[in-house]
């Protein structure tokens, strides 16, 4: 049995090894990512003293009343976004990932994120539970483009427009009052209901339904391991917390899982 609330100290920490000895051994590995894993890469999480709705009240701007009600307003918060997006690039966190989904140590990535700094850093299965910053979609009639496309419209002052049906487009996002995406939220459900370990990086597991999913996963069975630089919602569910920068400590289990791959056998 492990220890739990295994706090971190960066460099060879016995938590780290327990992590990567947790990884070598799972038959099915998810990770299931927040805004934490991105603040590395200059992109503002959420909840932090320093995040984004230190600054703003979500539910003024981030929500479908909000659209509906102040588009412009609604459209100057995501312009803002997609302009720090356009200077992002993955860091070490995403990078370790990737590396694992690579060595076979993970399988599935669930994430949050709609930066799609993941899939750049090299992770294969990524399922987006809370839509991406890569499309727009028509608020009448769904139909889905580019982002491009509406950034362009935005910075030329006006409203974009569907082409087919002249309701308003707005990125391919889940706003607050809205529902997850059935197809996404299924896959991630299903992954942590078989999965042998979960891995959860820079989330503060407040935000339902994806805040359920670890209690799903250790139901049936799973071993949690949690990295993230504060306490999270679900620390006392885990068999392992690992405190500290997600660039810091998911190398660092890399580096323990490829080298006790390489020890010879016995
Ligand atoms: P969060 O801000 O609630 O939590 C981020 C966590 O990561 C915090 O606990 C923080 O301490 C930690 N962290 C920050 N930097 C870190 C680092 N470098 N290393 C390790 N830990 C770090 O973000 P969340 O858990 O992703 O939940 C918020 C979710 O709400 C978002 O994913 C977002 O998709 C979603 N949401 C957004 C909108 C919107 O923008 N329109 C609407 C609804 C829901």
């Amino acid at each position: 049995m492990l220890g739990r609330r295994d706090e971190h100290a960066p460099g060879g920490s016995t938590g780290v090894a327990q992590a990567a000895a947790l990884l070598r051994s799972g038959r099915l590995n998810v990770v299931l990512t927040g805004a934490g894993i991105s603040t590395e890469s200059g992109l503002p999480d959420f909840r932090s003293k320093d995040g984004l709705w230190a600054r703003m009240d979500p539910a003024r701007i981030a929500s479908l009343s909000a659209f509906r009600r102040d588009p412009q307003a609604f459209y100057a918060f995501y312009t803002n976004r997609l302009e720090a997006l356009a200077h992002a690039a993955p860091n070490a966190g995403h990078r370790a990932l990737a590396r694992l989904e690579a060595l076979g140590m993970v399988q599935v990535v669930v994430t949050q994120n709609v930066d799609g700094l993941h899939q750049r850093a090299g992770s294969r299965r990524v399922v987006e539970v809370h839509g991406n910053l890569r499309e727009a979609r028509c608020a009448g009639c769904g139909t889905i483009g580019p982002i491009e496309e509406m950034g362009a419209v935005l910075r030329a002052g006006a409203l974009p427009r569907c082409g087919r049906c002249g309701g308003l487009r707005r990125p391919n996002v889940v706003l607050f009052e809205e529902l997850l995406p059935a197809s996404a939220y299924e896959q991630a459900e299903a992954a942590c209901r078989e999965c042998g370990v979960l891995l959860v990086v820079g989330s503060s597991l407040e935000v339902h339904p994806v805040a359920g999913l670890p209690v799903l996963a250790v139901e049936r069975g799973a071993r949690l391991i949690i990295v993230n630089r504060e306490e999270t919602a679900c620390d006392a569910l885990a068999d392992l917390v690992l405190r500290g920068e997600a660039g810091t400590v998911l190398p660092e289990i890399v580096r323990a899982a490829e080298g006790a791959a390489a020890l010879p056998a016995g």
